[in-house]
């Protein structure tokens, strides 16, 4: 009996297996950390927000998140128009592919980028190729070593996810400077907010000044709101354009976009946060293992309050590199086995 037959590439997708939470003893929260779950909790003008919108459900979204790309505007400097919003990063990483990748086209991520990469490049027909890291930490060299004539797209977490490390912008510049012109240039600034570093820059002036760069940010970590789903993109016009073309026409929902601008305008909630747990004592994040924290300190960052004092230690870093090898392996069993969980007192 013949059946609908998915079109090449989407089964060779590992299926994706969330991990687990266990359940807590009475009294306890179980912070995941394997989703890098904020323990903080969104700005209580987000909560209110999302709260009042709760009263008027019946009501379609504004179409283009205006009210949210205008804050994220004001907040980064940014032209609103070259703003587009999604249903988490993860709809615009999807979106991007669509937009430009297909049969025959290659994209590239390296060895422990984030997983979402090879299901957006693969779902859509075209090749995944990794480029090799070098102690846990993204390498411009082995990177333009997989770019070929069929290259359309790199992808990369800057800093990475799970590998907590991070390129200075000077090699991002070279990364771009080296790419041919026609390939765009991914970066996923999921955690740029926690960086510190004077060498660090998410790339927003790139994406400014160039036509083939663009940069992801999500409201999912440093603003805790992983629940509603909502990520933004900056790029150029053109990019922009043709993505708004192809996304659903009310694909960030009210709560979502509302509670996002609240989070965004309240720069005191996301300030605050680092300095007084650090002076407290109580976060100290540490994914990395020694060797690789001796080696290359000075790259290394740490999204610095996503990871409580109780997840201290160097099991938890190689755990989810482990998870994250078997998620690229297509092992679910060995997967949901690595996925790091931590409890932690709230
Ligand atoms: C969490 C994360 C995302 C996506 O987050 P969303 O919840 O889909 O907004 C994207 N990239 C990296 C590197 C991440 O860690």
């Amino acid at each position: 009996m013949s059946r609908p037959v998915p079109k090449a590439g989407i089964l060779d997708i590992a299926p994706y297996t969330p991990g687990k939470t266990p359940v807590p003893e009475a009294g306890r929260k179980v912070y995941k950390l394997s989703a890098n779950e904020t323990p903080f909790g969104p700005s209580p003008h987000a909560k209110e927000a999302f709260a009042r919108v709760g009263t008027h459900l019946e009501d379609y979204p504004e179409g283009t998140s205006k009210v949210l790309r205008d804050a994220i505007g004001k907040r980064y400097g940014l032209d609103p128009d070259r703003i587009i919003c999604g249903a988490g990063s993860d709809e615009i990483l999807n979106l991007i592919a669509h937009v430009y990748l297909g049969p025959g086209d290659e994209a590239v991520h390296t060895e422990y980028g984030f997983l979402v990469y090879p299901i957006a490049t693969m779902g859509n027909g075209a090749t995944n190729v990794v480029a090799k890291e070098i102690e846990f930490t993204c390498n411009v060299d082995e990177i333009l070593k997989c770019v070929t004539d069929k290259t359309k797209l790199v992808w990369l977490a800057n800093p990475n996810n799970p590998t907590g490390s991070y390129l200075p912008y000077a090699e991002v510049k070279r990364l771009r400077s080296s790419l041919p012109d026609h390939v765009l240039l991914v970066l996923d600034a999921a955690y740029a907010d926690y960086v510190e570093k004077p060498d660090y820059d998410s790339g927003l002036d790139m994406a400014k000044t160039t036509e083939n760069t663009v940069v992801c940010y999500t409201f999912s970590k440093v603003h805790g709101l992983a629940a509603l789903r909502i990520g933004w993109m900056f790029g150029p016009e053109h990019i922009v354009d043709a993505m708004n073309r192809v996304r659903g026409p009310f694909n960030v929902s009210a709560p979502a976009m509302l509670a996002a601008k609240a989070a965004i305008e309240d720069t005191d909630h996301v300030e605050a946060r680092p300095q007084g747990d650090a002076e407290r004592g109580e976060f100290h994040p540490d994914p990395l293992p020694d060797h690789a924290r001796h080696d290359r300190g000075r790259r290394r960052c740490v999204p610095d309050q996503a990871w409580p004092r109780a997840a201290r230690g160097r099991e938890l870093r190689p755990a989810s590199v482990a998870a994250h090898d078997h998620r690229h392996r297509g092992s679910q069993r060995a997967r949901s086995r690595g996925l790091a969980r931590i409890h932690a007192t709230q």
